[in-house]
């Protein structure tokens, strides 16, 4: 049977192009594949980013990314749910890695040339961010990946360390593919400003957790079609990101009513905007329910990631095993 895995970081509060682009995955994968379903929190990536790094909410991020996937349904009794650092393999995996991988492929990755672009002094953990997501991977000799289309170019670089490797040292380790949520390739942020990204701060996110009275008051002023000016201005639902909310929270007559009225200023981008929240109030109001509900136990989740680093090291120690005497160690 094949082996789901995927990492989620702890440098944010949980937003809804993680839920549709990867949380809901991970659960519907994880009623799937049972045991098989490997998903981690990869904190170890988090320092990687020196803008979206803070020492003392560290901790605290990564156990609101547990609970916030607890709360949308990942069953840590059905799934295996850790946390990276728990599991010291994932270091020492990557490090191999390391040695074999060439820089030049690393610096054509755009996640990197993006996240180097905006700082002074860059760290080598920022290019080295995609070996350790392979090495997050090949741990578990996983071969599916439930990812958003950000990630695609890493998957494709993990094929890459996967196939290097066997061919240099024999047949070890599958190449993994990735599998998309079709309908959430890549959420935009609600400022308008690309990607929905937790490292862009809360302007761009909206939380799966937060307040409906803050998420209102960033759809109010989100942009819109800019050629709309005035109410009675037709307007343009295809390069709307209220419009892409629709279609991800709303229902298909709410959905097909701003399709049409909006082209013909039949409804104006406030009114649009209410009926949109009335859907994500809709989808977020029974997982905000039993993240209050877990936020009571908090003992419960800490147990639960303890218990998964259990049983992830069980699979990763004889890999290393593996990977150290294929290597001459
Ligand atoms: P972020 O970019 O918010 O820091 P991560 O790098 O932790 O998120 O990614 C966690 C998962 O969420 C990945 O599978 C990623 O592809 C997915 N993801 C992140 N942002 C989006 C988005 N805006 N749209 C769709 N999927 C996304």
């Amino acid at each position: 049977m094949s082996t789901v895995f995927s990492g989620i970081q702890p440098t944010g509060e949980p937003h809804i192009g993680n839920l549709f682009g990867a949380m809901f995955n991970y659960v519907k994968l994880g009623e799937q594949y049972g045991k098989n379903a490997i998903y981690c929190i990869v904190d170890l990536h988090a320092p990687t980013n020196p803008l979206a790094y803070d020492k003392s909410t560290l901790a605290r991020l990564t156990y609101e990314m547990a609970l916030a996937n607890m709360a949308v349904g990942l069953d840590p009794e059905k799934v295996i749910f850790f946390v990276q650092s728990h599991v010291r393999e994932h270091s020492e995996l990557s490090w191999l890695f390391t040695v074999q991988t060439p820089v030049g492929e690393l610096e054509r990755m755009t996640q990197y040339k993006d996240k180097a672009g905006k700082l002074e002094s860059v760290p080598a953990g920022l290019l080295m961010y995609p070996v350790l997501m392979a090495a997050d991977i090949l741990l578990y000799k996983a071969d599916t990946v439930p990812v958003g289309e950000d990630q695609l170019q890493h998957i494709e670089l993990t094929r890459e360390i996967a196939r290097r490797f066997n061919h240099t040292f024999g047949e070890t380790f599958p190449e993994p593919r990735a599998v998309l949520t079709q309908e959430a390739l890549r959420v935009p942020g609600v400022d308008g400003n690309g990607k929905m990204g937790k490292s862009k701060g809360p302007g761009s996110t909206i939380g799966i957790l937060e307040d409906f009275g803050s998420i209102w008051q960033k759809l109010r002023v989100a942009p819109t079609d800019p050629a709309r000016v005035r109410r009675t201005d037709p307007g343009n639902p295809d390069i709307c990101l209220i419009f892409d909310y629709h279609k991800l929270f709303s229902d298909l007559p709410t959905i097909q009513m701003v399709d049409v009225e909006c082209r013909r200023a039949g409804i104006g981008c406030i009114d649009c905007k209410k009926a949109l929240l009335t859907g994500i109030e809709r989808t977020l109001t029974p997982i905000q329910a039993r993240a209050a509900e877990l936020q009571q136990r908090p003992q419960q989740v800490y147990d639960a990631l303890a218990h998964g680093a259990d049983q992830a090291r069980a699979i990763a120690q004889p890999v290393m095993e593996e990977v150290r005497e294929k290597m001459g160690f």
